[in-house]
């Protein structure tokens, strides 16, 4: 090995990165994150925290501090469809500490996570600093990373969570199975009116689909179309898009006059797709680079984060005792290719069975479909939906200890 100057090196400062790097530090391990951008305030990020994710930072102690952050609660889901509110998730019931979704913006999460994790001696998060290329040692084990500015940085492991655009991922080869999805997203925001209910998730109708994420003083809007057709929708006109915007969500239509310009429409491209491989020796890839997530269910942050818990509950007891990692990475995959693989096909089946007509569909939908009217019926089934988004497919409780 070449000699390393750190143990754990992450790249990527999302959610699966700096949960990582929080557990590692706590575990007396020396951890650097590298970060490319600056800072973490970028727009385009999901917002929620869900019950599971909640639950962990119970265990470590620190929900009634994350909690100080100024967010919403959610623990149950509406959408409106053919002009009816239809309750389809509720996750009042879960066991856990904090039965619901905490809707805080992701960069006051990953701010929140830095600051516990640099509690921790061993913690470094190195901001501006992009990794662009694996480093190996003589007998072709990861030894770790170059960056932008031409530095070598070395450690025992590198942890790629570089998100669903993974370079890392990229240099390693690994193959991966593209699962596809049928759309894409236009993500803009508007004013939140003073009377909005908050209580809605979204927004159905012949061809479109809206969820509207209330952040406070505004509502992060996602709009859903048929893949590859943002081009098209650009073409007929923002007015256009506009008028849309108000048949769909008629409560806001004062509010999508703000839409001016296309400038205020970002699209975002949804992938869904794993890693047939997370690891090499040296190398272990988690959080979206390692399967990205579609935004159905908005599950993408806790799986993300769940990765990372199992890394360390894998990793952290035999790195502290100065044991080579490479051995356990396969662990780490085995426990949670399985959940992943469960909460792709529920995305896929939601993809192929709903998305996917709605977008195609030209006839108005005269009323909701049965599936939602038997969950709005009985309130007892509406915990499924609730507990698989809430709590995921297979979740681990944190076992990593703490020096
Ligand atoms: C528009 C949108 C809405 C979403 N909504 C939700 C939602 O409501 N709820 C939810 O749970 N999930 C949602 N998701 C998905 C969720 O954001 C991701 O699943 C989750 O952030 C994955 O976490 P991650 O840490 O694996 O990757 P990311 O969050 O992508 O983090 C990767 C980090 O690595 C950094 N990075 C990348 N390359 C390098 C490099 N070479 N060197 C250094 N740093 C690098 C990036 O800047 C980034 O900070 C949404 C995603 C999008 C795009």
């Amino acid at each position: 090995m070449n000699e390393a100057s750190t143990d754990i090196l992450i790249v990527g400062g999302g959610p699966a990165g700096m949960m990582a790097g929080l557990l590692f530090a706590r575990a007396g391990l020396t951890v650097t994150v590298l970060e490319k951008h600056a800072d973490f305030l970028r727009d385009f990020r999901g917002d929620t925290v869900h019950p599971s994710t909640l639950e962990l930072f119970h265990q470590l102690g620190l929900l009634d501090e994350l909690l100080k952050i100024p967010h919403s609660r959610l623990d149950s889901f509406s959408v409106r469809v053919a002009g009816r509110i239809m309750r389809i998730a509720d996750m009042q019931h879960l066991p856990v500490a904090a039965p619901y979704i905490a809707m805080m913006p992701q960069w006051d999460l990953l701010n929140f996570i830095a600051t516990q994790a640099s509690v921790y001696p061993g913690f470094e998060l190195r901001m501006k600093t992009e990794a662009t290329d694996l480093d190996y040692d003589s007998e072709d084990r990861v030894s770790g990373v170059l960056t932008s500015s031409g530095e070598i940085l070395r450690s025992k492991l590198v942890i790629a969570a570089d998100g669903r655009r993974s370079v890392l991922r990229e240099k390693a080869e690994f193959p991966i199975e593209n699962i596809g999805a049928p759309m894409d997203v236009f993500w803009f925001r508007v004013d939140k009116p003073h009377d909005y209910a908050g209580d809605l998730a979204g927004t159905i109708s012949a061809g479109r689909f809206m969820v509207m994420i209330d952040r406070g003083e505004y509502l992060q809007c996602a709009y859903l179309f048929a893949k590859g057709k943002a081009d098209a929708v650009r073409q007929e006109g923002i007015e256009k898009f506009r008028a849309s915007l108000k048949t769909l969500v008629p409560d806001l239509a004062n509010a999508f006059d703000q839409i001016e310009d296309w400038a205020q429409v970002k699209i975002l491209e949804v992938s869904l797709d794993r890693l047939l491989r997370w690891h090499r020796p040296g190398l272990l890839v988690i959080g979206d680079a390692a399967h990205a997530m579609s935004p159905i269910g908005g599950v993408g942050i806790n799986v993300a984060v769940q990765d990372a818990v199992t890394a360390a509950n894998v990793l952290a007891a035999p790195m502290a005792q100065g044991k080579n990692p490479d051995m356990l990475l396969e662990q780490i995959y085995r426990r949670r290719i399985k959940p992943v693989k469960r909460m792709q096909a529920v995305q896929k089946l939601a993809q192929d069975r709903f998305i996917a007509p709605l977008l195609a569909r030209n006839e108005a939908i005269e009323k909701p479909f049965l599936p939602l009217r038997i969950l709005n019926r009985v309130p007892v089934l509406r915990r499924i939906p609730g507990a698989v988004i809430g709590m995921g497919l297979g979740r681990e409780d944190i076992q990593s200890p703490k020096a």
